[in-house]
């Protein structure tokens, strides 16, 4: 049994859809069970295109495609483990297990599936957003706050966001918020008294120097000069894949995401969820060690519906 297959079935121990911090992190657990595992990524994690990830231990500040290059290169050392590249494009309950479609027409039997697909953030339409988003434009201080503390910094953010306003006050003084939404005059006296300024609306558009912002443009034609820009918008899983077997969802902080257990199995039995799509709060180190909770999981669950024979 190498490379991720049982060649007797056909069918491998288990898929794990999405090879990012969670995904690949749930599959070194389950190689590690010695059961097959076989990770199936199209690519597109969601920090893509941040030239440096923060907060992962032993990796900080390191470019985020060195970080999973690491974690593919510790996973494909074991034979039990490999990687598919290309996107599931379906997924059915089938028998004892499940039947996948990949959009290259291939298709793969699992016996326990393990959801790591991450989610895809709903930026809002404001030109210049998407030239800067992942260099200086952000939605989670504690993952770039620190690079650029002290600079002038914007928030752009809809309704009940002055607590998180004045929150930003720890990595800067000089903040502008431009509300997406009226903000009540309750707000607003919190807002001055940390020293928060509050646009007059929304800018037209962002002024930027290659990826680093330079400032908001205001429809009056007015500049609000910036080195860094917050933006607290929603997002949405990557793909409806947990839809489609059933499983039920629930709200997160940003958007739907798949309701799990503690031990991160979801209302389907024999799947389970990890990282961004099955936390309320997106962080690479937090996915990967909800990742290791999902494959252990699985593996458990495995062992115990498909135990080793003699
Ligand atoms: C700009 C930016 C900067 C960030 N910086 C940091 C930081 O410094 N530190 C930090 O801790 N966090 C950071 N984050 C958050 C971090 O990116 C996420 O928390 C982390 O990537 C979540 O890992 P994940 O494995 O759950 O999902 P992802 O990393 O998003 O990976 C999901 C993978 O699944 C694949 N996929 C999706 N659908 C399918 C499908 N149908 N078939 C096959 N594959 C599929 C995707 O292509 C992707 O490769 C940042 C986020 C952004 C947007």
């Amino acid at each position: 049994m190498r490379n991720g297959m049982d060649r007797e079935s056909g069918v491998v121990d288990a898929a794990v859809i999405g090879g990012s911090f969670a995904g690949v992190s749930a599959a070194l657990q389950l190689a590690r069970g010695r059961r097959q595992v076989v990770v199936i990524d199209e690519g597109q994690p969601r920090n893509r295109l941040a030239s440096a990830g923060h907060g992962f231990l032993g990796m900080d500040g390191r470019p985020p495609a060195e970080m999973r290059a690491a974690g593919l290169r510790d996973l494909l050392a074991y034979p039990e483990a490999r990687l598919i590249e290309a996107r599931v494009t379906d997924v059915v309950a089938e028998g004892p297990g499940f039947a996948l479609t990949l959009a290259t027409g291939a298709a793969l039997r699992a016996r326990r599936l393990v959801l790591a697909y991450g989610m895809r953030d709903l930026l809002p339409d404001l030109p210049g957003l998407a030239d800067i988003w992942g260099e200086t434009a952000f939605s989670c201080p504690y993952c770039h706050g620190y690079e650029l503390a002290g600079r002038p910094t914007g928030l752009l953010a809809g309704p009940g966001i002055a607590e998180f306003a004045v929150f930003l006050r720890e990595w800067t003084d000089d903040l502008t918020l431009f509300p997406m939404a009226p903000v009540p005059e309750a707000e607003q006296v919190q807002l001055r008294a940390a020293g928060v300024r509050l646009a007059d609306g929304l800018p037209l558009r962002l002024s930027h120097e290659g990826r680093r912002v330079t400032g908001a443009v205001m429809p009056g034609g007015q500049v609000v000069p910036l080195a860094a820009l917050y933006v607290k918008a929603g997002a949405e899983p990557a793909c409806d894949l947990a839809q489609r077997l059933g499983c039920a969802m629930e709200a997160g902080m940003q958007g739907p995401i798949i309701a799990t257990s503690m031990m991160k199995a979801t209302t389907v039995p024999g799947v389970f969820a990890a990282g961004d799509v099955a936390r309320p709060v997106p962080s690479a180190v937090m996915a990967a060690a909800d990742g290791a909770m999902a494959g252990a999981a699985c593996h458990r669950d495995l062992a115990q519906a498909f135990p080793r024979a003699g």
